[in-house]
């Protein structure tokens, strides 16, 4: 397919709209592309990450580019891009010397990139959603190594990463969350805002990471543990978390919670409090 990006002599001349008209408007199902070209919402989005003046930022995705040519607005230090199609990368390639070295083309796929490689303080993705919730889980395990985090998840998602306890969607993706960061949703956004649109309604999450905490840092362990407390969630907790360790009923007795306490009424704070005893 012949792509008419060479014609682009500047950066002010682009649009995602004329980028996707190049690609001859085709989208690929399999990388999950629906794809942003409201420059208000794209906006909005970038927006969303504050201040961006001389971060080093990373988009996973960057498709036509609706977000990316937004990042590129602000006075940033440097803007890697990891796309995984290889016709996306290309172009983006193609395009990126009429953006002074500020932008960088990673080809791959993002859930084996290892971006401690480049050092982004800030991420912001409109993500493909067959991929969000590993990606997440993996940029968890160092969340501290970013300042600030403005993502795109399907919004059945979203809830799960900012419900309190004592909601349907808290559970263990909503406690790794918050214990990594404060999150907050920034907005919704209803399928016709895409093309294609998606089956589902999409949420935008903002995330601030705490700092690192030397003393408790078992990510694993601490993933274990919330399987487990989440395997049968209407069921009694102490029971099945004694076979995790059996003194976890007596740690729970002591924080007040009733012996027939489920996993759901169980804070953030308190799992945290709780896997810090058994660490010690
Ligand atoms: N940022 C664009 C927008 O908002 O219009 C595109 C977003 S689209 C939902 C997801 C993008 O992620 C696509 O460009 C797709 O090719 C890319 N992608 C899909 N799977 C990926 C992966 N595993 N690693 C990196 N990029 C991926």
């Amino acid at each position: 397919m012949e792509i008419g990006l060479t014609s682009f002599k500047t950066a002010e001349e682009l649009s995602a709209k004329k980028i996707f008209s190049a690609f001859q408007n085709q989208t690929e199902k399999r990388f999950g592309q629906n794809f942003l070209f409201d420059e208000k919402i794209n906006r909005k989005i970038v927006s969303a990450a504050g201040d961006l003046t001389n971060r080093v930022v990373m988009e996973v995705g960057p498709g036509p580019g609706g977000i990316t040519l937004e990042i590129l607005k602000h006075p940033i230090k440097k803007l890697y891009v990891v796309e995984f199609d290889p016709r996306w990368a290309k172009a983006w390639r193609e395009l990126s010397n009429l953006f002074d070295r500020k932008l960088e083309v990673v080809e791959c796929d993002a859930l084996q990139f290892d971006e401690q490689q480049i050092s982004p303080q800030v991420i912001i993705s409109n993500l493909p959603y067959n991929i969000s919730s590993p990606l997440l889980f993996k940029w968890l395990r160092s969340f501290d190594k970013f300042e600030k985090l403005v993502l795109m998840f399907q919004k059945e998602v979203a809830e799960r990463l900012f419900a309190p306890p004592n909601t349907k969607s808290y559970g263990k993706l909503s406690i790794m969350a918050q214990w990594k960061s404060s999150v907050e949703k920034v907005f919704d956004l209803e399928p016709g805002s895409f093309f294609p649109p998606p089956k589902v309604s999409s949420t935008v999450v903002k995330f601030i990471p705490y700092p690192y905490e030397e003393d408790f840092q078992n990510f694993d362990k601490f993933s274990q543990l919330l399987n487990t407390a989440f395997l049968h969630r209407r069921k009694i907790v102490t029971s099945s978390l004694k076979k995790f360790n059996k003194n976890i009923p007596m740690i729970l007795a002591d924080f007040n919670y009733p012996q027939t306490v489920r996993a759901e009424e169980i804070s953030v704070s308190d799992y945290i409090r709780l896997m810090k005893l058994l660490n010690a």
